[in-house]
């Protein structure tokens, strides 16, 4: 097959059905042109990139020089960078071709695609169910193969909910281990980019890839790029699983625990090792989450003055202007976590909430590294729940952040983790497992993931 007859199947695929999804906000039409340029360079027996030709798609909060990047915000409507993301420069050298920008959360806020200014993505398993978020372009995408593969970000869970909630593989690599230059910051400390797939081999294939020390962030680690893959097949008898109970508790759907469980039998008869262990400080996650993510919001999108970048508001005068492009170009989640973190980090407050927050965000570190010492990796529930309807969470934020209450925690810890499809709920929707893994240990989490699958 040539790179043009591949392009040309995703390109049609996606306009034929991307009507019913919505996971796309920019097709790059001029897709086939670079299609074509690979064939003739090709036939004319010229040296290539390894993988010259592959399509891959990418969440509309990576910037793109060319293509624009939206952030799903009002805010950025129209907003074209003058660069491209370290992620995609990588992508670009390996030959892979960029098919276009997908659907999320506004500024990333959010587990179901609902706050999206533009459009609602679509869960391909059952139309009138989110995709989980806030990600869920680039999961839907994979899931109702519009892509071979995607790229998302992970602050709070948003790439291993989605993955969860549309039976695709999803990889959020330890803080520090993908670049984030050129990633729109939601809460710095936090972000974290990795891949969407259909399996875990790509997966690691595309860590292999976008998993390279960059020098354009600051918090990018010290290392090399390494073949993820080559350990994907290692035995994994004798590995020491840890299942903290705290995850199965309250408020887990019950085929989600049975299907967990069952997961962890199975890793069992492979020969590992199952280890009751607890996270005692979890159930402080997410209101730790909600102080520092939102603290950090605050100060990131306080850039979006009607100035720089995107839409500017008609107005009389500069505050004037400021306040009618913040208050038009924001959706209400994005002005909900302005005001939240604003609030936070205010002189009378910060002692009481940001600072407490850092202390227990260490509290919550020193859980998993505890639990590291007696255990190789941990396995839990991706999301207490199967894909939800639209609209069913969308007027209670405490509800909608409840979802990533699985996820959160490792987001605050900093480690990497997966989540891979593992059956279906009575409804035949989706469930997903997560294994999460120590500081850098993804080659770990990707050979247990591979053996499960
Ligand atoms: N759902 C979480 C939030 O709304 C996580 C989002 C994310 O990981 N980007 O903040």
């Amino acid at each position: 097959i040539s790179a043009y007859e591949l392009n040309k199947f995703y390109l049609d695929r996606i306009k034929n059905i991307d009507t019913k999804i919505d996971s796309y906000l920019y097709l790059n039409e001029s897709i086939l042109d670079e299609a074509k340029i690979i064939d003739e360079k090709r036939a004319r027996g010229e040296k290539l990139p390894e993988y010259a030709g592959i399509p891959i798609a990418i969440k509309d909060n990576m910037v793109t020089k060319g293509m624009p990047t939206t952030c799903a915000s009002k805010i950025l409507e129209n907003f074209d960078s003058p660069y491209n993301a370290t992620v995609v420069e990588l992508l670009k050298e390996k030959g892979f071709l960029i098919l276009g920008k997908l659907n999320m959360d506004e500024f990333a806020m959010g587990s179901s695609c609902e706050n999206s200014y533009y459009k609602k993505t679509k869960n391909p398993w059952d139309l009138e169910r989110v995709p989980g978020g806030s990600s869920g372009g680039s999961a839907a995408a994979v899931a109702a193969r519009l892509a071979p593969a995607t790229l998302g970000s992970d602050t709070g869970g948003s790439i291993r909910q989605p993955a969860s909630l549309c039976n695709v593989c999803g990889l959020k690599p330890t803080y520090g281990r993908v670049s984030r230059y050129g990633l729109v910051a939601f809460a710095s400390s936090l972000d974290q980019i990795g891949p969407l797939t259909h399996n875990v081999e790509d997966s690691a294939l595309l860590l292999s890839i976008i998993g390279k020390h960059d020098e354009k962030d600051s918090t990018s680690a010290k290392f090399e790029s390494k073949d993820y893959t080559a350990n994907l097949n290692k035995d994994i008898k004798g590995l020491k699983i840890g299942v903290p109970k705290e995850f199965f508790g309250e408020g887990i759907q019950p085929e989600v625990k049975e299907k967990v469980l069952e997961a962890i039998k199975q890793f069992e008869s492979l020969g590992c090792e199952i280890k009751e262990i607890s996270l005692p400080h979890t159930e402080y996650a997410v209101a730790v989450y909600y102080i520092i993510a939102t603290a950090e919001a605050s100060s990131n999108l306080a850039r979006y003055d009607g100035v720089r970048y995107g839409f500017r508001a008609e107005a009389e005068g500069l505050i004037d202007m400021y306040e009618k492009t913040r208050s038009i170009g924001f959706g209400d989640e994005v002005k909900r976590r302005i005001m939240l973190g604003t609030y936070v980090l205010s002189a009378g407050y910060y002692d009481a909430y940001y600072l407490k927050a850092q202390k227990v965000r260490t509290l919550i570190k020193n859980d998993y590294l505890n639990a590291f010492k007696e255990v190789d990796v941990i396995i839990t529930p991706t999301s207490p729940t199967t894909a939800f309807k639209i609209g069913e969470k969308s007027s209670d934020p405490l509800q909608m952040y409840l979802s990533d209450i699985y996820t959160i925690s490792l987001n605050l810890f900093g480690g990497c983790g997966i989540s891979i499809p593992c059956g279906f709920d009575n409804n035949n929707l989706p469930i997903g497992l997560q294994i999460m893994g120590n500081y850098f240990e993804e080659e770990k989490v990707l050979n247990l993931a591979h053996k499960f699958q």
